[in-house]
């Protein structure tokens, strides 16, 4: 412990990071201090490593991340040293929203996940020439040790395969969430998933655990098509091939989808997605390719078919109850989110984020 933390540091500008060493970080009262054993690696990492989202650099990536408690504030109640943990994304407590249940709504969530810094403005990660943003997401896991807050550690069950488990708390619970939670497809339901990354291809497992059916994933990559029909999904449509998507997915779900998501954050996928549901269907986006999309959706389109269209976050599930949920079907062979994962050893981080960026891996996770 004496040595401080390793931690890959993005300089200003730079979007190759730097291992550095830094000083072991202090915690507060209500923090908790976590060996990391894994890192998954998510899109939202890109973003933010590309300067699209503004951070004080320099700064410490890094939000999908799981290990074992090192040690905790004083005011810790929920978890011990020792324990087995997965990190999620920060949330105030004080809102009306996580007042009422749902944090994932919590109104600070963007400076509370992305200023590089907590609430209060500050930071636990000190380097040579002064402060260095920390607590992205909660945590800023490209790192050996973490910074979080009880709030945003869940504590996991002990014979899980906790390296693995990191992706769990952004881009899986994302993406099962939105089937799991917003969707609720019964079984029978048509359900179109835009999109075969990590977010959209843990949206096909829970569609499958749900019962729903036919699946349909549209993803231009062929080797995640596959990965696809591997994992649950009826159909499969390559974008660049199909002359016509919406089409496509009428003649596949009998004249229209039940439910739709769309992980592609691509205005098209998301106009074919509302497009091609059937009367009564609903939509589920999370994210978008630019700051300022906007989508145009005729009103009376949307009145006359009773067609819903839902903004997903964060698995739209306290995380405390859904992480552990989602632990427990995949420890009874119902949820292989492990399929999705590519592993790399914490020294090839730089190669972990480019396999990511070009599609190589559909989730790499950092072993540390
Ligand atoms: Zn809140």
């Amino acid at each position: 412990m004496s040595e401080g933390i390793l931690a890959g540091v993005f300089h200003s500008e730079e979007i190759i990071p730097r291992l550095e060493r830094l000083p072991f970080p202090q915690i507060r009262p209500d923090e908790v201090l976590v060996k990391l054993s894994g890192c998954g690696i998510c899109h939202v990492d890109i973003v933010a490593r590309d300067g699209k989202i503004p951070m004080p650099r320099p700064v410490v990536l890094g939000h999908e991340g799981s290990g074992y408690v090192e040690r905790v504030g004083h005011a810790v109640t929920s978890v011990v040293a020792g324990d087995p943990v997965v990190l999620t994304g920060m949330t105030c407590g004080k809102c009306r929203s996580c007042l009422d249940g749902q944090p994932y709504n919590c109104w600070q969530k963007l400076p509370a996940n992305f200023s590089g810094r907590r609430l209060d403005g500050s930071t636990a990660l000190r380097g040579p020439e002064g402060d260095i943003g920390g607590h992205f997401f909660g945590q800023s896991s490209f790192s050996t040790y973490s910074v979080a807050n009880e709030r945003n550690v869940v504590k996991v069950r002990a014979d899980a395969p906790v390296q693995l488990l990191g992706p769990l708390g952004c881009g899986v619970q994302t993406g099962a969430g939105a089937v799991f939670n917003l969707l609720k497809p019964r079984t029978g339901q048509s359900v179109t998933v835009f999109g075969g990354g990590g977010v959209g291809l843990s949206a096909v497992m829970a569609a499958v655990v749900a019962g729903a059916g036919p699946i349909v994933v549209i993803e231009p990559n062929e080797a995640r098509r596959a990965v696809a029909l591997e994992l649950g999904a009826t159909n499969v449509i390559d974008p660049a091939e199909c002359e016509d998507v919406v089409a496509s997915i009428r003649d596949l779900t009998e004249g229209g989808a039940d439910k739709a998501f769309d992980t592609s954050g691509r205005l098209e996928m998301m106009t074919a997605a509302w497009q091609s549901l059937a009367n009564g269907g609903s939509l589920v986006l999370v994210g978008s390719h630019t700051r300022d999309a906007a989508l145009p959706i005729p009103v009376l389109g949307l009145v006359n078919r009773g067609i819903t269209i839902h903004g997903g976050a964060s698995g739209n599930r306290d995380p405390q109850e859904f992480i552990p949920y989602l632990i427990d079907l995949h420890m009874d062979g119902k949820f292989p989110f492990d399929r999705l994962i590519s592993l790399y050893p914490f020294a090839d981080l730089q190669c972990a984020l480019e396999d990511h960026v070009n599609g190589k891996a559909i989730k790499p996770v950092l072993i540390m």
